[in-house]
């Protein structure tokens, strides 16, 4: 007998093989399986006759091979298998690419049903790559015994060598199990929410009768996602709540002083955010704040301003944590040229580097040295502190702090909030907590997600900023492109170009900064160019990066590394290969690195091509970039492409990874609150709740530090 505990391994049609591929999906156990839930669901309908199909319909139809046979498709360099089916009413086309074995499992005079798009294509209508499963016989229309053709379908996240079909299969084997797992929401929450059991949602989230029964279990589902979430912000909550922070006061004048200072005036969102965390900083309790502005908004100087009054009052040290070295470093710069006035500390610390500004004659030490040099030495004397996450590793003392600020941190979690919390001890001042980020949240959906967050918007751009002109440049136009950028460069500018890998691998027909490095040295041999990425020493990026900023090399070519932060002004051009395998919020990061200084900026988009032309849906989702020039817009195309519990912006602040309730859905969010808030008044330490208990600690081990 089979249980929820086994081994899947003991499965009918679970081999070795297909074993290590679950696996790979983090699927060791029978349970494992039954709690793996489907991302989207198929709606065939029964179309009745061929005759009445009709275009763009999902369709399932019934009929019976006529013909099949394997060709080679000569342009597309591909295997097509092509049949002909039949019914009472007429004749259908079906295809199908480089899946040759089809013409082996189906054979002409079987009975089949096939489920998929009805297109216009190759002169009429026909079916492109549809699923399909043999009737026994073909009285047997019955629909009962259709698992993978009709009504609605299931589709599971796969890796390779896994089908949706074999997963189908494979769950319906042990799907009866589910009537042993017990319901892990109190009961009277059940009873409120009129939510189904537990057991019944599992079974209809994989084989759904009909929409409602599906919509109802994904409501359910959902709402213990947002339930537990929900109690691990209040819990957290309760704890900052009780916690005393350094009292930093709002000195108007010298704010007042050093904003004049400024090459630039303020933005009104950018006084208006400034002026909020001032009065916050002002409160006995830390502040828990998240100050969001679009690319280039300008979030930098507003956390100077918080920066500045933490000096100003006595001893306040301010911590700053940035996600790459290279943006640590820039951060140092920056901060550097905007307090050069003011008698500040200000020290850098990367795993490689150590450096602090008030190390006369040798302002840099080497590691070596470093190492000689106490850090603790560093970080009692600074006023700010710039780094990385190892920052808060345990090895450095940086106690005590009274500010830190998180800049483009990607999923910052609970964890480390907490962890920051007791940086000056656990019964000592709690520090501020201000973050910075790009990612557009909906403010309801920040309250009401992060009970503690309060939030502070740069909603405008500075004045004078240019659009960046986008453009899907296509293969044949690629000289054209370099000439432009050839034209741009001469008259002084620079260019960056993004490749999706360090070096080259066996996916084919995407580039590589390595090699595009030396093949664009051909192509610009008057230009200097430069290559970075994360796997080069820290010295040698920086060396790099300096180059590029002191405009010794026009061209950079990097990885991703060069996502998030980066500010040269006289980069004007972002050439972006492989863009199909960026997200479209990181391609905005990509392109918010141009259109910094006066000139027009251009980010051209160059696809794989491993077939062709880039897929339709790869270019949506680019022109969506084309048309969009504000984040908060971008990440609602972003949802559209990938669909509710899968906002990959969302993900990268900390946001739960939900696996079925939608982070826009206020409605649900608020109740799971209110009823978490509830549990928690009656039973803070959820003493009667061990299960859920469980759950909320999980979800601390799921939120990690890249
Ligand atoms: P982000 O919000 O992406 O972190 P930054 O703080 O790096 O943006 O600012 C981007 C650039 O805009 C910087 O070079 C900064 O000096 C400049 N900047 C900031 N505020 C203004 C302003 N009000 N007017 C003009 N330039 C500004
Ligand atoms: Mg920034």
């Amino acid at each position: 007998m089979i249980s929820l505990a086994n081994p899947l391994a003991e499965l009918k049609g679970v081999g070795k093989t297909i074993a290590i591929r679950l696996k790979k999906l983090g699927l060791n156990t029978v349970s494992d399986l039954v709690f793996y839930f489907p991302f989207r669901y198929d709606h065939f309908q029964n179309a009745g006759s061929i005759a009445s199909l009709q275009e763009g319909q999902e369709a399932q139809i019934i009929g019976q091979i006529d013909l099949i046979n394997n060709r080679r498709s000569a342009r597309r360099k591909m295997n097509l298998t092509e049949a002909i089916i039949q019914d009472d009413s007429g004749i259908l086309k079906v295809i199908w690419f480089n899946q040759p074995y089809i013409a082996k499992n189906l054979k002409v005079g079987d009975f089949v049903s096939f489920a998929g798009r009805v297109s216009e294509q190759f002169g009429g209508l026909c079916l492109v790559s549809p699923s399909y499963e043999k009737l026994i016989n073909h009285q047997e229309t019955s629909t009962q015994n259709l698992h993978n053709t009709q009504g609605i379908i299931p589709n599971y996240h796969l890796v390779e060598g896994l089908t949706s079909k074999q997963l189908r299969y494979l769950i319906r084997q042990v799907i009866a199990l589910s009537n042993e797992i017990k319901d892990s929401l109190p009961s009277q929450i059940i009873s409120e929410h009129h939510l189904m059991p537990l057991a019944t949602a599992i079974k209809n989230i994989h084989f759904p009768e009909n929409g409602a029964d599906l919509d109802e279990s994904r409501r359910r589902l959902g709402f213990e996602e947002l339930f537990v979430w929900q109690l691990r912000a209040q819990l957290i909550k309760r704890q900052l709540q009780g916690r005393q922070a350094p009292k930093i006061t709002f000195n108007e004048e010298a704010t007042r002083e050093f904003v004049n200072s400024l090459p630039f005036t303020l933005s009104g969102d950018q006084k208006k955010a400034g002026w909020e965390i001032l009065l916050d900083l002002e409160k006995a309790g830390p502040m828990s704040r998240l100050l969001q502005g679009d690319v280039g908004s300008g979030k930098t100087v507003v956390a100077a301003l918080a920066i500045l009054n933490t000096k100003l009052t006595g001893e306040g040290k301010t911590l700053l944590m940035a996600p790459t070295e290279i943006l640590a470093t820039q951060h140092f710069e920056t901060f550097k040229k905007l307090f050069s006035s003011y008698d500040f500390k200000i020290s850098l610390l990367t795993a490689n580097r150590k450096e602090a500004n008030w190390q006369e004659g040798s302002p840099r030490l080497s590691s070596g040295e470093a190492r000689k040099i106490k850090v603790t030495e560093i970080t009692t004397k600074s006023d700010l502190i710039i780094g990385t996450h190892a920052l808060i590793s345990d090895k450095v003392t940086l106690a005590p702090v009274s500010l830190v600020i998180v800049d483009e941190q990607q999923r910052f979690g609970v964890k480390q909030r907490k962890k920051l919390a007791d940086l000056n001890g656990a019964n000592n001042l709690a520090p501020h907590f201000l973050s910075l980020s790009a990612t557009p949240i909906p403010r309801s959906l920040a309250l009401a997600l992060y009970g503690d967050l309060d939030l502070s918007l740069i909603n405008e751009l500075p004045p004078g900023r240019k659009t960046v002109i986008t453009k899907i440049v296509s293969e044949e136009k690629r000289q054209a492109a370099y000439d432009f950028a050839t034209k741009e460069i001469n008259a002084g500018r620079q260019m960056f170009v993004v490749c999706p890998l360090i070096s080259e691998s066996d996916k084919l027909g995407v580039k590589s900064a390595k090699e595009e490095a030396e093949r664009l040295k051909e192509v610009f041999p008057n230009f200097k160019i430069g290559l970075l990425h994360g796997k080069l020493k820290s010295a040698d990026k920086e060396k790099v990066m300096n180059e590029f900023l002191n405009q010794k090399i026009q061209i950079l070519v990097s990885t991703s590394v060069i996502e998030v932060g980066i500010d040269i002004k006289n980069a004007n051009i972002m050439l972006v290969e492989g863009a199909e395998r960026f997200g479209l919020s990181t391609l905005h990061q990509f392109r918010g690195r141009v259109g910094r200084g006066n000139e027009q900026a251009y980010c051209f988009l160059f696809t794989s091509n491993e077939n062709g032309s880039p897929s339709a849906e790869t270019s949506r989702r680019l022109e969506a970039l084309v048309k969009n020039q504000n984040g908060r817009d971008l990440a609602e195309e972003d949802l559209k492409f990938r669909g509710a519990g899968e906002t990959y912006g969302l993900l990268q602040s900390g946001f739960p990874e939900l696996k079925i309730a939608s982070l826009f859905d206020y409605t649900q969010i608020k109740a799971a609150q209110t009823s978490a808030e509830k549990l928690i008044k009656d039973d803070p330490e959820l003493k009667n709740w061990p299960k859920i208990k469980i759950k909320v600690g999980q979800i601390e081990g799921e939120v990690h530090l890249e």
